[in-house]
């Protein structure tokens, strides 16, 4: 087996709670525009997230701009909870309130630092690898203090497209310095991260935080990427033992 000399991250809800952002943001749009939808916060998240109507997937095809598929989003929202229709003035204000509270609430969850440490201790070079704009998550890593462990970030405007295009996964790798093979991908989206990060010739590993998932998934597809390699854990605490365990460089621990 190649000994592992990488390991690239997503970083929504695999290292920052991004979940618990949206949940800040959305009480706050509850609050101000959705009054009829007090008492059911949990759903309007559930709906924020799942994207149904596929508005961010087509962001990361690079087909529509952030704000375009955002303003689909919050219009839909409002159709769904009985909000008022956003016209571009309007949308200005929504998105002031949502990006403030969203922005103030990103924390990394509590395994991700020492996660991050340990591989780091053991050698092993550290990037990120996701479907927002690389200058937004810069932030996101500043504010999280997650941006001293991570040396390369590949954003979805690096070559305008995102996961799970295998190309993000390679020009990732290039710019980590590690062969595909020897990188390992790690993300909280069975398909968008471990499949497609094992499709580019890399090793995927689901983490499958417990909570509600952003979008369904069904044990047969557990069990399909499985058998194609890929990994499962339930916590970052696990990741070192599970990327050692692959091979990594000698003299570690
Ligand atoms: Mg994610």
């Amino acid at each position: 087996m190649t000994p592992v000399r990488g390991v690239l991250l997503d970083i929504d809800d695999t290292l920052v709670d991004t979940r618990g952002a949206f949940e800040a943001a959305l009480g706050a749009i509850v609050d101000r525009y959705l009054p009829g939808a007090r008492g059911r916060e949990a759903e309007v998240l559930a709906a924020w997230r799942a994207d149904v109507a596929g508005h961010y997937r087509s962001y990361t095809r690079g087909e529509v701009d952030h704000r375009t598929q955002r303003m689909a989003r919050a219009n839909e929202l409002h159709a769904t909870f009985g909000g008022p229709p956003l016209d571009e003035e309007a949308y200005q204000e929504w998105d002031q309130l949502f990006e403030e509270r969203f922005s103030g609430a990103w924390r990394a969850h509590p395994d991700a630092a020492p996660a991050l440490e340990a591989l780091t201790r053991a050698g092993l070079r550290l990037g990120a690898l996701t479907n927002a704009a690389t200058a937004y998550q810069e932030a996101k890593l500043a504010r999280t203090g997650l941006d001293r462990w991570l040396g390369v970030l590949v954003g979805v405007d690096t070559l305008g497209v995102g996961k799970p295009h295998p190309r993000v996964f390679t020009e990732a790798c290039a710019r980590l310095g590690t062969e595909p093979a020897a990188t390992v991908y790690v993300g909280d989206e069975l398909d968008v991260d471990a499949v497609a990060a094992v499709a580019a010739g890399l090793r995927g590993v689901w983490l499958d935080r417990p909570g509600p998932r952003r979008v369904g998934v069904e044990q047969r597809e557990v069990g399909a990427a499985t058998e194609r390699g890929v990994e499962v854990v339930t916590d970052l605490g696990r990741l070192p033992d599970l990327v050692l365990g692959f091979g990594a460089p000698a003299g570690l621990g």
